[in-house]
């Protein structure tokens, strides 16, 4: 199956300057540019964690499994350069009837994602066991010129920014979000950033992580909640919608929304410019006082749970 699979891959990869050894050696070589580093991100996916074969399209399970490798260099303002595609194919149970069709469809989602953000594919293994569908995928990104962006760097009184809207990403957006690199980039080149996390495990518990890295605390004064977590408060017959959905955007993880700190100057002039296509709302801020905390409305400031998604 390997040398045939491997044949029609090459066919799928257009030949790239940047990666001169792309699929036809032992090893890949690739070229970037710029700074002495680059940055490598690796994320695995498995069957009945992270998707579910035998409801979802293979095609969105794969587009998936780069995409929040895309949302992990979008974190660090990183521009996508090459992506290595490791999956290990079901021997028995869903999807091991017809293995070279599933890996096929597989790279039939995510190829067009790579094309789109530069990420291009440069090699990888594929492989049969005794287990559920696992694809493991790292992504390698160049440094921006304006150097990276980490979760370290906040200062008390920065704006928190997010792209897009919160929660309820089970219902469809975790398999076809689009990976906020163009507005990483976008922002980190033309503002002034201090600090930035992509939104994976819950935007409670990633705020409190860039929080901490920056030696801070944070308190939301408004949340973006997405017509999903609405959604899926009302199909949950919760009986106060509004608390519920605000629970969801709070702690549902994989939105792969960008939050970002920035200096109150930088956030205003984001916030008139809209310099990106999707909408970015400031939730809060941040503070000296470590912790996490809302304050919504003329009400007193409240402790809240950092809660999210824990590996
Ligand atoms: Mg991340």
């Amino acid at each position: 199956m390997e040398a045939e699979f491997i044949h029609w891959l090459r066919e799928c990869v257009p030949p790239r300057p940047s990666m001169p050894l792309a699929l036809t050696d032992d090893a890949a070589l690739v070229r970037w540019a710029g700074s002495p580093h680059i940055v490598v991100t690796t994320d695995l996916l498995s069957d009945g964690v992270d998707f579910r074969l035998a409801v979802d399209d293979p095609r969105r399970v794969g587009r998936k499994a780069l995409a929040v490798n895309l949302s992990d260099l979008a974190a660090m303002a990183a521009e996508p350069l090459a992506c290595f595609v490791s999956i290990a194919l079901p021997s028995t149970g869903i999807g091991a009837d017809q293995p070279l069709e599933l890996a096929k469809l597989i790279y039939a989602g995510l190829l067009p994602l790579a094309e789109e953000f530069g990420a291009f594919l440069a090699g990888g293994d594929t492989n049969t066991h005794d287990g559920p569908l696992v694809i493991s995928i790292t992504a390698l990104g160049n440094v921006s010129k304006r150097g990276l962006l980490m979760r370290k760097g906040g200062q008390p009184g920065d704006k928190l920014l997010v792209t897009g809207a919160l929660g309820g990403s089970s219902l469809g957006h975790h398999l076809d979000f689009t990976p906020r690199v163009r507005e990483a980039l976008v922002l980190h080149e033309n503002y002034e950033l201090h600090a930035g996390i992509d939104i994976s495990d819950g935007l409670a518990l990633d705020t409190s992580r860039l929080a901490e890295a920056s030696g801070c605390g944070a308190v939301f004064n408004s949340i973006v909640i997405s017509g999903n977590a609405l959604d899926l408060a009302q199909q949950e017959s919760a009986s106060d919608l509004g608390a519920a959905a605000l629970r969801h955007a709070l702690g549902d993880g994989e939105d792969f929304e960008l939050l970002l700190a920035a200096p109150p100057s930088a956030a205003d002039a984001i916030l008139s410019d809209r310099p990106v296509e999707c909408p970015v709302t400031c939730i809060g801020e941040l503070i000296a006082e470590p912790g996490l905390w809302k304050q919504f409305g003329n009400v007193a400031r409240t402790p809240l749970e950092p809660t999210g998604w824990q590996h």
